[in-house]
């Protein structure tokens, strides 16, 4: 079990390796989060009342402690944390999956079979899953995705053979200098699309730009700090001065999303090159072709996807010259700020498909921080001033008001714009059933929750069909 206050790119190997994880801060859609819920691993973020001491290896909560390698068990859906161990056992449809060493298997459960049966004819919404790694990607087919709907690159940079490399590229102060990191990361990340492209065969993979604050990736303990100063032969007291300098007061407002692939167009073109160049790859040595879908994220005015849809336009152009042959492919954008909705029409006339970021929609909307919700969200919901938490069940009336207008609008200047939506609400049930009425054509989950979309999506129609 994995304990942290809250998680970083450095947690990675733990979390990989741990059977569930445990967080004091966070919430429904913080990295910890996430992470977990992509990998399927069982994780609370944001019990604050967990005193957690990294010196002692202690973790201390109403007068129980606990120590390194003590037995603590945790129920991911209520909450729970227990001090000891507990009898678990695999969901039936885990169970069906992974029963057998090798891929995993595809799901066909009886509940999912007859699930399947009953919607087959009537489900409008197709089921993506929200992966970044082949493994990831292989899990999701299993449990019946039918493609990508959203491949966040940033957690591929948290694999330690990439990791210093995107730190070089961050604090880099000149051009070149940064030319020189992102051209050691290009074959890692081409490497990585080739497996998911593999992977995903010919079903849309939609891969986002780069979006989160670059200073998430920075090392802040001296050591590392210390160890990439000497590997990029620049004086540690410079180093450290750049890291200070990134640090921002709202990180998830600022420098992040198409912001940064403005600021360092280098970044998007890195990421543009890998991409086609793995496509290209991959339809040459198998025996099909990848469907390619760019997504530019945090998007507000048409003027930053025109920029940002433009590199990977002129990217795409020099790779199919090189390479001598074509990939046909889509250039979209997310819906994730209520600006970007309002704007829907204008914004569509640059996009090939919208995907709706339901947790920065939600989190903009509100004006509450996806990652300090937690310290007021509870109560608000136990004296009943929200019904429920907006970050798991989409607020209808308010989030989901922006999002109708921008179907609307959107559709208005491109009748039949595929649309999706990718934020965490594309696996709840309830928000599916309200993507289903607002003529979505895809949710995109994590890849375990995909039974339950497909499942949810299935009764949506049925419940239409009957009324
Ligand atoms: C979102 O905002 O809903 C989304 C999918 O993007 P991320 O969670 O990576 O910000
Ligand atoms: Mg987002």
């Amino acid at each position: 079990m994995l304990v942290r206050i809250e998680t970083s790119p450095e947690d990675i190997l733990g979390m990989q390796a741990s059977a569930g994880i445990l967080t004091a801060r966070g919430g429904m859609t913080s990295h910890a989060a996430l992470v977990a819920r992509q990998m399927g691993k069982v994780c609370i973020v944001g019990a604050g009342e967990l005193e957690i001491d990294y010196k002692a290896g202690t973790l201390s909560c109403g007068g129980t402690k606990l120590s390194e390698g003590d037995w603590l068990s945790i129920d991911g859906s209520t909450g729970e944390i227990y001090a000891g161990a507990i009898a678990t056992q695999p969901s039936d449809v885990a169970r069906w999956v992974f029963a057998g060493r090798g891929k995993p298997r595809r799901a066909r459960s009886p509940a999912l079979r007859e699930a399947d049966a009953l919607g087959r004819r009537d489900r409008r919404l197709r089921v993506r899953a929200n992966a970044d790694q082949p493994d990831q990607c292989q899990n999701a087919i299993a449990f019946g995705a039918e493609g990508v709907g959203l491949c966040r690159t940033e957690h591929m940079f948290f694999a330690p053979e990439k990791i210093d490399a995107v730190r070089e590229m961050i604090v880099s102060e000149t051009e070149t200098q940064r030319v020189k990191a992102l051209a050691r990361l290009l074959p890692l990340q081409r490497k990585d699309f080739e497996g998911i492209f593999t992977a995903m065969g010919p079903r849309p993979v939609t891969i986002r730009s780069l979006d989160p604050p670059l200073h998430e990736f920075l090392p802040h303990d001296d050591a590392t700090i210390k160890r990439l100063a000497h590997e990029m032969k620049i004086p540690h007291k410079r180093l450290a001065a750049k890291i200070e300098s990134l640090r921002e007061m709202n990180p998830m407002l600022g420098h992040r999303g198409c912001r940064l692939g403005i600021s360092f167009p280098e970044i998007t073109r890195m990421q543009a090159r890998a991409i086609f160049e793995a496509a290209c790859n991959v339809a040459r040595t198998k025996r099909f072709v990848p469907r390619v879908e760019v997504m530019i994220p945090l998007v507000s005015t048409q003027s930053e996807l025109v920029l940002q849809g433009g590199i990977v336009h002129e990217v795409a152009e020099q790779v199919f010259a090189e390479k001598k042959r074509r990939i046909p492919y889509l250039v979209g954008t997310m819906i994730e700020l209520p600006r970007a909705a309002l704007r829907a029409a204008t914004i569509a006339e640059s996009a090939d498909f919208f995907s709706f970021g339901t947790n920065d929609l939600t989190q903009t909307t509100y004006g509450i921080s996806r990652d300090d919700g937690t310290r007021f969200l509870p109560m608000y919901i136990e004296e009943d001033i929200y019904p429920e938490d907006p970050f798991a069940t989409l607020d209808t009336l308010g989030v989901g008001r922006l999002m109708q207008i921008a179907v609307e609008e959107g559709r208005k200047t491109k009748p039949g714009l595929k649309m999706g939506i990718c934020g965490e609400h594309g696996g709840d049930p309830r928000s599916i059933e309200f993507c289903h009425t607002l003529g979505l054509d895809y949710v995109s989950c994590s890849p375990f929750r995909v039974p339950l979309a497909r499942l949810a999506a299935a009764q949506a129609a049925l419940r239409e069909k009957k009324k």
